[in-house]
């Protein structure tokens, strides 16, 4: 889902300071925990609990898989990844390695202009999950949006 009006400019690129901000923090351990909502609904409890840093650190960021017959070695990955958890390795042909410092911001998957890079988020057990967030999103008032794909890096319309 896309909403055409945002974000604008000036909000992204104060969105990317205060991720870079965030993402130093976090590296640096110099970050509380946020409070918990305590009335959260179901369906986000449990995607809280999936993507929890300590099932994060441990499970999810190990399970970041890349295509080798794909991968053409760009590194854009690596220059995109917030948490420098990518880094690349010469293994037959040089290649991703993703570390256990991951946010699960899904950058690296994203913007991958081969496709090459497929982390957990994409498996089928978690299509309810963003099923469930881009409906209720598309739901909100205060949200102008559009249905869209992103295929190999690329903003496309939904079909
Ligand atoms: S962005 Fe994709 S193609 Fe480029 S190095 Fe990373 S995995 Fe390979
Ligand atoms: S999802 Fe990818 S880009 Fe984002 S922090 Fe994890 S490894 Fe880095």
């Amino acid at each position: 889902m896309f909403s055409p009006e945002e974000p604008s400019k000036d909000y992204l690129k104060n969105a990317r300071l205060f991720g870079k901000q965030l993402a130093k923090n976090l590296k640096e351990n110099h970050c509380e925990e946020p409070p918990v909502q305590k009335k959260a609904r179901i369906m986000h409890r449990i995607e809280r609990s999936l993507a929890s840093e300590f099932l994060t650190r441990i499970i999810i960021s190990q399970l970041f898989r890349v295509n080798r017959k794909i991968c053409d070695s760009c590194r854009k990955c690596e220059k995109v990844c917030p948490t420098e958890n990518i880094t690349m390795i010469e293994n037959k042909g040089l290649y991703p390695a993703f570390g256990r410092n991951c946010l699960l911001c899904l950058s690296c998957e994203l913007k991958c202009h081969t496709g090459a890079i497929q982390s957990p988020a994409s498996w089928k057990i978690f299509k309810g999950l963003i099923r469930h967030n881009v409906l209720e999103a598309s739901t909100d008032p205060e949200l102008t949006n559009r249905r869209v794909q992103i295929i190999k890096g690329r903003i496309k319309p939904f079909d």
